[in-house]
């Protein structure tokens, strides 16, 4: 028997719509040198149907096709986000903190017609342009830039007010788009390898926004203002600007003002409610808010994500600032809503935090798994250890291979019967929180048993005198491997190697402990601001680590 319901698809278009009408007056912000510029999503609207006549009539953009945008957070970006997928083109965010020999990759391999840019980025898609395929037709620029910049581009170059001026202000959007079509396009950041393409259906964005709007994630609703300080470019800013159109909660964009003074200024000024990031950024702002100065009160809740949250971080912002700090886990194969760490009812907020310190629940819509160093399934028990596999509507069962091509499923990414190997190991419990231990490729493998490269970091980042510390494998004779920990230390730390190994010794087992010790000024960062494991591991391989060994006493 089949249903006797309507088959409506699910797309951008109807979230555009929505927005547009029932929430027309809740407001996009974005943070200028000039000071806020403020829109409301009607006239949002009204621009990216604006955008959307612009690019099909005037650059002859077509379904399918894909438009890429290479831009901060910004209402211009909050345009193109809407415009694309309604007209029924492709959205490929491109990540401007990519090495250049990636962007070029990315954008050759997706087959970009058009890329709508910052002005003030446009120097780093300059010199890439000479390795820029002829797919690239135009170019689209947003905001002041420099001219000669572009001197060698044969393409058409574009201002991106002039271009939209003065066309109409709505547009035929395709209301029956088929809801499995692409509607964006987001390659991974390449932290342990290339980047690969994972390319999100309307159906996918649009589920997993209904999940960022649940009350057991991020919960947002038309009362609420947020400040995505992920980029548009990191899986789609985690869903929030689709979300937020969907649930008319106010956005506040931060544009290039991502360091800690202005981002502590603007939700002084501004008071949003949620905010999410990586945990490096908020590391940076909690500095910044114990210097004293600004009102941070608004924020019912900040979600971090995309490495593992030091607890010391969380409980810094909570019990300092009164700040609710929610730990969530995702990647872009995985839209990338995959766990949320709400602990279960009843509890105090003591016993709340073993739970909320985890990566979380997953959703009714993500499914779990965890499988052995044999193939073999894992116990949820929350001490058995095995690989993360995960499935559901808004999780990548292939790679894009490039256009007309089969989709890649490379059998280290996909299992057999089309799960998603996530390449994360940890645990699940039986009532379903997760706890990742490591990256399978970040796992410390000695002398047969694993160490917890994330664990000894907590830990270290636990101690008062340690901005960051990141641990990683080395080569070792005996062990096969031993744990390198390289530290930062905060300015007018007192502390040295030895005490900062005695205060490890109290919490880890004595096996677990890094005899290798580097004190560095900074902890190298990916694109996405994740410690790079890769360029530490190098240094310690070409001997540019002051490395000093530190025995038992
Ligand atoms: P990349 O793989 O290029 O770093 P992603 O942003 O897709 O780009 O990264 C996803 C990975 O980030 C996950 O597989 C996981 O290893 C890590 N990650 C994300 N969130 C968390 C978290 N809360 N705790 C630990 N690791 C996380």
């Amino acid at each position: 028997m089949f249903s006797t319901m309507q088959d409506v698809p699910l797309t951008v278009t109807r979230i555009l719509r929505h927005g547009a009408t029932v929430h027309g007056t809740s407001t996009v912000t974005t943070w200028t040198e000039d000071g806020p510029v403020v829109r409301t999503f009607a006239e949002v609207a009204a621009r990216s149907a604006q955008l959307a006549h612009a690019l099909r009539d005037e650059l002859g953009i077509r379904e399918g096709d894909v438009v890429a945008t290479l831009m901060w957070n910004n209402t211009e970006h909050q345009e193109a986000y809407l415009a694309v997928p309604s007209m029924g083109a492709v959205l490929h965010t491109l990540n401007l903190r990519l090495p250049a020999q990636q962007l070029a990759y990315i954008v050759n391999h997706a087959a970009d017609r058009v890329i709508v840019v910052d002005g003030s980025v446009l120097p780093l898609l300059a010199a890439v342009l000479p390795q820029l395929a002829d797919t690239l037709e135009h170019l689209v620029v947003s905001g002041p830039y420099d001219p000669a910049l572009l001197a060698g581009f044969a393409g058409g170059v574009h201002e991106y007010e002039a271009l939209i001026a003065d066309r109409p202000t709505d547009f035929p959007w395709r209301d029956d788009l088929d809801e499995r079509a692409a509607a964006a396009i987001c390659y991974t950041s390449g932290t342990t390898g290339d980047p690969k393409g994972v390319v999100y259906s309307h159906r996918s964005v649009y589920l997993h926004c209904m999940q960022v709007n649940a009350a057991d994630s991020f919960g947002l609703t038309g009362q609420d203002t947020v400040l995505p300080v992920v980029p548009m470019f990191h899986v789609n800013a985690w869903g929030i600007p689709h979300a937020a159109f969907m649930s008319g909660a106010n956005l506040l964009m931060p544009d290039r003002f991502l360091q800690p003074k202005p981002l502590a200024e603007m939700i002084d000024r501004i008071r949003p409610t949620v905010s999410a990031a990586v945990p490096t950024i908020w590391n940076g702002l909690l500095d910044e808010l114990d210097a004293g100065g600004h009102d941070a009160t608004s924020l019912r809740m900040v979600v971090i994500g995309g490495s593992a949250c030091p607890p010391a971080l969380m409980k810094g912002f909570e019990e300092r600032h009164g700040i609710r700090v929610v730990h969530a886990w995702g990647m872009t194969e995985t839209s990338p809503l995959g766990t949320f760490a709400t602990p279960p009812a009843g509890l105090t907020a003591e016993q709340e935090w073993p739970y909320r310190v985890t990566q979380g629940r997953f959703p009714a819509s993500v499914e779990a798994r965890l499988t052995g160093p044999s193939g073999e399934r894992m116990p949820h028990d929350g001490v058995s250890a095995g690989e993360l596999e995960v499935r559901g509507p808004w999780i990548a069962g292939a790679y894009f291979a490039g256009a007309g091509r089969d989709p890649e499923r490379p059998a280290d990414k996909f299992s057999e019967d089309g799960w998603l190997r996530t390449g994360d190991v940890g645990t699940i419990t039986a009532d379903g929180f997760l706890t990742l231990t490591d990256r399978a490729k970040d796992v410390i493998k000695s002398g047969g048993e694993w160490i917890s490269s994330v664990e000894l970091e907590n830990q270290l980042m636990a101690h008062p005198e340690v901005a960051e510390a990141a641990v990683v494998a080395v080569p070792d004779e005996k062990w096969g491997e031993r744990p390198l920990a390289t530290v930062v230390l905060r300015p007018g730390a007192t502390a040295g190697l030895r005490e900062l190994r005695a205060f490890l010794a109290e919490r880890v087992a004595s096996w677990q402990l890094p005899e290798r010790w580097a004190i560095v000024e900074a902890v190298p960062k990916t694109s996405v601001g994740k410690f790079d494991k890769k360029v530490i591991r190098a240094d310690y391989a070409a001997e540019r680590l002051e490395v000093t060994l530190l025995g038992k006493e």
